[in-house]
């Protein structure tokens, strides 16, 4: 029977729309393939919003997030908008959709992909094999804690404040997301904190401690984010799966995903309790490199796997796409970020086809 799904897409600034067009025309194909009806429907976010209604994230686009079983978005941001105050920034419609959306925990893994080992800028023997899954809380921590802002005080001067707090059953919730993570993985967990300075991080690695009782089967340590980020250069192959919050989450997700050598081939996930999850690359929307058929679109067709895998449940097509990029690497085709000595240079849009070349090949199910 067929299964319907409705897909919002929100292909946002700068690389956005070229590497979307190329994600959903591979969500076609395999939609083909495995009786899967996508409706897709298309809205503004990030700078594209804020140029036609003044906002990074309209009414309407969270409404209609809201109504879909799942979001693919692209990226949002651009020199245009840099100078924009920091409410109405493209980024603000990012913080907005996860805060909207109730998406507290985001799932990026970093996969050394064996065809791509040498883009790595470490050692291939340090590389060889990382398989690293880092579950980033979203909505709380410093970006959200209040007071927040930049305040004069009685002498005149200006101090800018954020503060970083986590409620138990915040840091209860993403606990969860991460132990069920690392089960289903290598079943060992790392809860990164800081909590030999802050309290905010005691009572994190408390609580994950406590939770731990529960997955008796997954092996939990803790580690200090200055260690983090050491270990994740020194030695990453000791992390299966790492949780942590939102401001460090953020600095060890990217860190995370250079050891694979290409940001431009890196997904996400971000979910909530319920209702859809929104899939995206982890990279920017490159302005630099926008609107020139040079954007890797590899990320975001990985993403849509994600989409496939974590949001609708559709593990076989999600492995399907995984393949056809796999085969398209094997075959040496590449995108310029990624590029190396006698490969196949290929620009955005024509890696879009090896891909539907590799899907209907039918060479790897
Ligand atoms: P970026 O990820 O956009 O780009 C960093 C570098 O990587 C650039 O040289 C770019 O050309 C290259 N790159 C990124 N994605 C690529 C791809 N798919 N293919 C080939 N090369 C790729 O980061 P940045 O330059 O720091 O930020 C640019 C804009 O993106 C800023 O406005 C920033 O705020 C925004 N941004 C948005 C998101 C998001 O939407 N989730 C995330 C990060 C940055």
């Amino acid at each position: 029977m067929t299964q319907n799904y409705r897909i919002t897409l929100l292909p946002g600034d700068g690389i956005g729309p070229e590497i979307i067009n190329v994600a959903v025309d591979v969500l076609k194909v395999v939609g083909k393939q495995f009786d899967l009806q996508f409706e897709f429907q298309q809205a503004l976010m990030g700078g594209a919003a804020i140029d036609a209604t003044g906002e990074p994230l309209p009414a309407d686009t969270l409404e209609i997030c809201r109504n879909s079983d799942a979001i693919l978005l692209a990226a949002v941001g651009g020199y245009k908008w840099d100078s924009l105050p920091s409410h109405l920034r493209p980024e603000a419609g990012l913080l907005g959709l996860r805060a909207g959306l109730g998406l507290f925990a985001n799932l990026r893994p970093a996969k050394i992909i064996p065809q791509l080992i040498d883009a790595s800028t470490l050692k291939k023997e340090v590389v060889e094999g990382v398989d690293i899954m880092v579950v980033r809380e979203l909505t709380g921590g410093i970006y959200f804690g209040k007071p927040k802002g930049i305040f004069e005080t009685e002498t005149g001067e200006k101090r800018g404040v954020n503060t970083m707090v986590y409620s138990e059953s915040e840091i209860e919730r993403i606990g969860r997301v991460a132990f069920e993570a690392a089960r289903k993985r290598g079943g060992k967990l790392c809860s990164v904190d800081k909590s030999n300075v802050l309290e905010v991080s005691q009572l994190w690695r408390d609580r994950i401690t406590s939770l731990s009782q529960e997955y008796p089967d997954v092996e939990l340590s803790h580690m200090y984010v200055d260690a983090a980020a050491m270990q994740l250069v020194r030695a990453p192959k000791q992390f299966d799966t790492i949780v942590t919050g939102n401001l460090f989450g953020d600095i060890l997700s990217d860190a995370a995903a250079m050891l694979t050598g290409s940001i431009g081939m890196l997904p996400s996930a971000s979910l909530g309790a319920s209702g859809p999850g929104v899939f995206e690359p982890v990279h920017g929307s490159a302005p630099d490199i926008a609107g020139q058929d040079k954007a890797n679109p590899l990320a975001q067709v990985l993403s849509a796997a994600m989409m496939l895998r974590y949001g609708l449940n559709q593990a076989a097509a999600a492995d399907k796409i995984e393949n056809a990029v796999s085969q398209v690497l094997e075959s040496c085709d590449r995108t310029g970020d990624i590029m190396s000595p006698g490969m196949n240079l290929l620009g955005c849009h024509s890696m879009g086809k090896a891909l539907i070349q590799a899907l209907e090949s039918g060479t790897r199910d």
